[in-house]
C-alpha cells in the first residue's frame, strides 16, 4: 500500500498483496460485483477500514458514468455513481478500479473526493462534475488538489476507431495514433483537465497491466479491483 497527502487529507492505494480474497481475486479484492467471495471481500474492507482507523469506509459503485454522490455519513447503500465527495472529517470515501484511473481529490477548504475516470469518465468529465458538486455544496474550491492512483498506461490501452473518435471528440489529448492504430492515454486527457479546472496534481507511475501487484482488468479479465481512500482526520 502507498499512501500520502493532499492538504489535510490522506489518501491510500491499496493493492492484490494481502488479503482474504483467493483465486482471480487474491488477495486484497475490494470490490463486491466481480464474483469474488462476498465474506472475503467484507473481511478485506473492515481490514482497510482498521488500517485507517473508521469503523466503515464508503466505496463508490462505479457505472462508468459522471455521476458524483455526496455523502454526509457511513451509507451502506451507495447508489450507482463514480464518485463520492464529503466534507465531513473522519469519514473515509473510496473509489476502485483495475486500469481505470481512482483519483483523490482535496481543496484547502476541506473537501474531499474520491473519484473512478476510465475513458468513459474522461470523456463525460467525471473530475469536472466532482469539482462542481463540491463547489454545489459550498466549497469555494479552494486550491484543489489531486492524487493519480496507477492507472493503465496509453502502451497498454488499444482501442478501436470509434471508441478513439469518441473519445478525442472531448479530450483530444487522451488519443494516441501511431501505426498500430489507436491507443487511450488516460493521465494525459487527465492532466489536459486538471489543468483547465486549476488542479495539482501528483501522479503514482504504475501501470496497472504491468504491475503484478495491481489488478487490471485488461490483463486479467475476471479480477479483483484495488481502491484509492481518502480522508480528512478531525484531529
Ligand atoms: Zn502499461
Amino acid at each position: 500500500m502507498i499512501s500520502g497527502s493532499l492538504h489535510d487529507a490522506s489518501w491510500l492505494v491499496t493493492d492484490r498483496l494481502v488479503g482474504a480474497s483467493q483465486g482471480a481475486f487474491a488477495f486484497g479484492n475490494l470490490a463486491v460485483h466481480v464474483g469474488d467471495d462476498p465474506d472475503a471481500v467484507a473481511d478485506n474492507r473492515t481490514a482497510l477500514a482498521h488500517r485507517i482507523g473508521v469503523p466503515q469506509v464508503v466505496f463508490t459503485r462505479a457505472a462508468h458514468s459522471n455521476r458524483v454522490v455526496h455523502v454526509e455519513r457511513i451509507v451502506a447503500d451507495v447508489p450507482d455513481s463514480d464518485g463520492l465527495l464529503t466534507d465531513r472529517p473522519d469519514l473515509a470515501i473510496a473509489a476502485q478500479g483495475a486500469d481505470c484511473a481512482m483519483i483523490g481529490i482535496a481543496t484547502a477548504d476541506g473537501w474531499i473526493a474520491a473519484v473512478h475516470c476510465g475513458w468513459q469518465g474522461l470523456a463525460s468529465g467525471v473530475v469536472t462534475s466532482a469539482l462542481a458538486g463540491m463547489a454545489a455544496a459550498g466549497s469555494r474550491l479552494d486550491a484543489p488538489q489531486a492524487h493519480v492512483g496507477p492507472t493503465i498506461c496509453a502502451r497498454c490501452y488499444p482501442v478501436d476507431p470509434d471508441r478513439a473518435a469518441q473519445v478525442e471528440a472531448v479530450a483530444p489529448g487522451a488519443v494516441v495514433a501511431d501505426d498500430a492504430g489507436y491507443a487511450v492515454d488516460l493521465r494525459a486527457g487527465l492532466a489536459d483537465q486538471f489543468r483547465e479546472l486549476g488542479v495539482t496534481a501528483t501522479w503514482d507511475p504504475r501501470c496497472t497491466a504491468e504491475s503484478d501487484e495491481l489488478y487490471s482488468y485488461r490483463r486479467d479479465g475476471r479480477t479483483g479491483r484495488q481502491a484509492l481512500t481518502i480522508l480528512r482526520r478531525s484531529a
